[in-house]
């Protein structure tokens, strides 16, 4: 049975009043979601992050410390030392537990990587070192393209790293489709593309054509390829400036409940597989 699982970047100062808005649709629904924080942002506004979070709903996980590059990246620029992705990776996760008071199980690195972290061990060890059980850094299609497909959990073997987690994202960064970065044309589409009822002719205009071009044709493929999970990548300052009422998350939802999908946090998710391998 195919699950949905909300997930939100929350990287820029624009996201927390975003939050409260998206927060409140969550308990209108009564659904569950993860939420991918960076340190930095976490530190400008603790109390009201921890207000608003702290709730059986909401997962609380890492987006790095400060959203800077663990791997090189194509469109968001090189890695940083060595030094500084320790930092990343570390401080991200303590800021989390300190604030809200609870474990932080995940991290989400900046940007993402076409392959997550497959082939980085180094990397993969402070993220073991750290305390982390699941990294959710695929977040593209093959060589960098959006969107990014189906990709289903798997575990860091070849790297070493058995009880590493992998959680991909999916979809449309929905920044992307609409142009929110303002960075003008990229190149990011792949061909012959591999869900082609997913690119638009333009930047999406609306929050009705991010549903059509974006989630429904995703969440209709989850079901048919019965896919364990399907997950956007949502960032809270950019639905809040394309959609100021949030209604492509109502939409979202809505459909959920017709097509009688479940949502679950990433940490569910975590749960959920790690009890199947015990048994
Ligand atoms: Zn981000």
């Amino acid at each position: 049975m195919t699950v949905y699982i909300a997930a939100y970047d929350t990287e820029s100062p624009q996201c927390l009043a975003a939050c409260h808005k998206i927060v409140e649709i969550h308990r209108k629904f009564d659904v569950p979601a993860s939420f991918f924080i960076v340190g930095e942002v976490l530190e400008a506004n603790p109390d009201e992050y921890r207000e608003l979070l702290d709730d059986k709903l909401f997962e609380t996980a890492s987006h790095t410390y400060s959203h800077k590059m663990l791997r090189d990246h194509p469109i968001c620029g090189p890695a940083v030392s060595k030094k500084e992705i320790e930092k990343e990776i570390l401080r991200g996760k303590t800021l989390i537990e300190q604030v809200f008071n609870r474990p932080c199980l995940g991290i989400r690195p900046g940007c993402g990587f076409t392959n997550g972290l497959r082939g980085a061990p180094e990397i993969l060890r402070i993220i073991k070192e750290a305390g982390y059980r699941y990294v959710s850094s695929l977040l593209w299609g093959p060589d960098y393209t959006m969107p990014a497909p189906l990709n289903r959990p798997f575990r860091y073997l070849e790297e070493g790293f058995p009880e590493i987690w992998e959680f991909p994202g999916h979809g449309w960064h929905e920044n992307l489709l609409k142009g929110n970065n303002r960075s003008g044309p990229l190149r990011i589409l792949l061909f012959p593309p591999l869900m082609p009822k997913m690119i638009p002719p333009s930047y999406v205009k609306t929050p009705e054509e991010e549903f059509e071009f974006n989630n429904k044709p995703l969440i209709d493929m989850a079901i048919v390829e019965d896919a364990p999970y399907v997950s956007l990548i949502w960032h809270p300052w950019s639905l809040n400036a394309f959609d100021p009422e949030m209604k492509m998350l109502e939409m979202t939802f809505r459909y959920l409940r017709v097509k009688d999908i479940s949502v679950i946090t990433f940490s569910d998710l975590l749960s959920i597989l790690n009890e199947d391998l015990s048994q």
